[in-house]
């Protein structure tokens, strides 16, 4: 029976405690289980505890997949997806507008391996379309990206891998699968960063991809060799978050929306990047392959201000790394996310040096609009004699 996304989150995968009939999953810690007389030679390294199968179940259900398996870190599940369907002598074409460890990944690991690849010159269909080759074998997106919210049509990425053979592959993370389920428009690989919307409270690194099972098996094949997989404990802790998920997500949903429309009509920002407002360049496509508009934006002050020194002046939304906890929190991604890729990279994908990445929380919006605008005020340039 089909189930509704709050259901899957709560109860999807859940191991029954049928010896005390607890009501959450038990924990199963063993590195260690008998080979004798088994179904399932099980180890942690070979992704098939009872609580790793049990979470990957629910990963599944909410990506609407066959299967999925969790690592240790997004980076793991990237680059285990990756080089399972790249070898030497192939190539990949890739979004422009990439999140910077994948970026970092693929520029300092492919020539290695003998892989070759290029970035796209824009984010229309036809632009990953004009890259391929001859030798090409992986598609690879990320929508919405970081830290413009750039959209890319899922559909028409789909169909143009599917015409020329590829696999396609998206880096679902900034959506999580509350608001985007790629696979329902044919794009047949999809990963996350749990660390971010699965985890949601910022104290879990984990990475998750969901397919068929023909492809989980390839990704299984070499994850085993790599061995990036995912400790129980934290396993254990990630299902519970994922409990949660939803509404979560929902009500950072609403806030980011109320806070886009906020600073959009707000005199002192220049510029509110958000997918959900009419006037981002990709809403009308958002409409049509995301159930809502995801907790991230990004925004840049006037002339009147430093952004930095604005961040400084925050007092309940936090200046961290990182995103999509419950606690609202903002970054300037010249200075972490894309500071390795240099200042010529970050202005060919249109990042200026005063660009705010937002991470909406679940706080009350009233209050986080309080603390925005005691830091304007603070920090606005030429105030200092009129503050009292
Ligand atoms: C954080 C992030 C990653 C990497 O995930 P880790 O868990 O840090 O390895 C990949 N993609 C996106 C979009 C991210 O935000």
């Amino acid at each position: 029976m089909k189930k509704g996304i709050n259901t899957i989150c709560t109860h999807v995968g859940e191991i029954h405690d049928e010896k005390f009939k607890g009501a959450v999953s038990p924990l199963y810690m063993s590195t260690s289980y008998a080979f004798d007389d088994v179904d399932i030679k099980r180890y942690p390294r070979y992704f098939n505890t009872p609580n790793q199968m049990a979470l990957s179940q629910k990963i599944a259900a909410l990506e609407h997949a066959e299967a999925a398996m969790i690592f240790g870190s997004g980076m793991a599940a990237i680059s285990t997806s990756l080089l399972a369907f790249l070898k030497a002598g192939d190539h990949i074409v890739l979004q422009k507008t990439l999140y910077g460890g994948t970026y970092n990944f693929v520029n300092e690991e492919f020539s290695k391996y003998g892989i070759a690849y290029d970035f796209t010159d824009g984010l229309d269909p036809q632009d990953f379309e004009a890259k391929i080759k001859e030798n090409t074998k992986v598609i690879f997106i990320e929508t919405p990206s970081n830290p413009l919210l750039t959209i890319t049509d899922l559909d028409a990425i789909a169909k143009i891998a599917k015409k020329h053979g590829l696999v396609s592959m998206i880096d679902n993370t900034f959506a999580s699968p509350v608001n985007q389920n790629p696979i329902d428009f044919g794009i047949e690989v999809v990963i996350h960063s749990a660390t971010k919307y699965m985890g949601g409270h910022s104290d879990i690194c984990a990475g998750a991809v969901a397919s068929t099972e023909v492809n989980m098996e390839r990704i299984f094949q070499l994850a085993k060799n790599l061995g990036g997989s995912l400790s129980d404990y934290t396993v254990w802790l990630l299902e519970r978050s994922i409990k949660t998920m939803g509404i979560r997500v929902k009500a950072q949903n609403a806030n980011a929306q109320h806070l886009a429309a906020y600073l959009d009509a707000h005199s002192e920002i220049e510029r509110v990047y958000y997918p959900g407002l009419p006037n981002h360049p990709g809403h009308e496509l958002a409409k049509t392959q995301m159930n809502g508009f995801g907790g991230m934006m990004s925004f840049e002050l006037n002339a009147d201000y430093d952004a930095s020194e604005f961040q400084k002046a925050l007092q309940l939304i936090k200046s961290t790394m990182s995103l999509a906890g419950v606690e609202s929190t903002v970054l300037s991604p010249t200075q972490t996310s894309h500071a390795l890729i240099g200042p010529e990279e970050r202005k060919n994908q249109g990042i200026s040096d005063g660009l705010i990445r937002f991470s909406v929380g679940i706080e009350e919006p009233e209050d986080l609009i309080a603390d925005i605008e005691q830091a304007l005020q603070k920090v606005k340039r030429g105030s200092i004699a009129t503050t009292h």
